[in-house]
């Protein structure tokens, strides 16, 4: 996707914080964090949300699901960390990529 700001940061159009990529995923710095540690998981595929999932997709969601608490770890969250995913403008998704948003440390705001 050519107009995509996650496909940029992807193929290096666009500079991130890169924390871990390998061929399926890409795990980068929120350029506005909202927490000591605010990271997000991206699929290297474009998928604009949750809604465009399909069965295709099982292992690629159950791959980034059990890297959450292994990437958690990496990060120094032993006691805990928040994931978000919004979906759609009411939900408010403004990067049209599916990304989880990865959340901990201690000044963590209430839900
Ligand atoms: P959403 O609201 O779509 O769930 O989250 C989008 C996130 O992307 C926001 O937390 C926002 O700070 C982050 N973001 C937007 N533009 C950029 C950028 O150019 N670089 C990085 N690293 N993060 C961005
Ligand atoms: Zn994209």
């Amino acid at each position: 996707m050519s107009d995509c700001l996650f496909c940029k940061i992807i193929t290096g159009d666009i500079p991130a914080d890169i924390i871990y990529q390998d061929d399926k995923i890409l795990i980068f710095k929120d350029i506005n964090p909202k927490a000591d540690v605010h990271l997000l998981m991206i699929p290297k595929a474009h998928i604009e949300s949750l809604v465009q999932l399909n069965e295709s997709h099982n292992d690629l969601i159950a791959y980034m699901m059990l890297k959450l608490p292994e990437l958690a770890n990496d990060q120094g969250l032993n006691s805990g960390f928040r994931t978000i995913i919004n979906t759609g403008r009411d939900g408010g998704q403004e990067v049209f990529h599916l990304h989880i948003h990865l959340l901990g440390g201690q000044n963590l705001p209430g839900f």
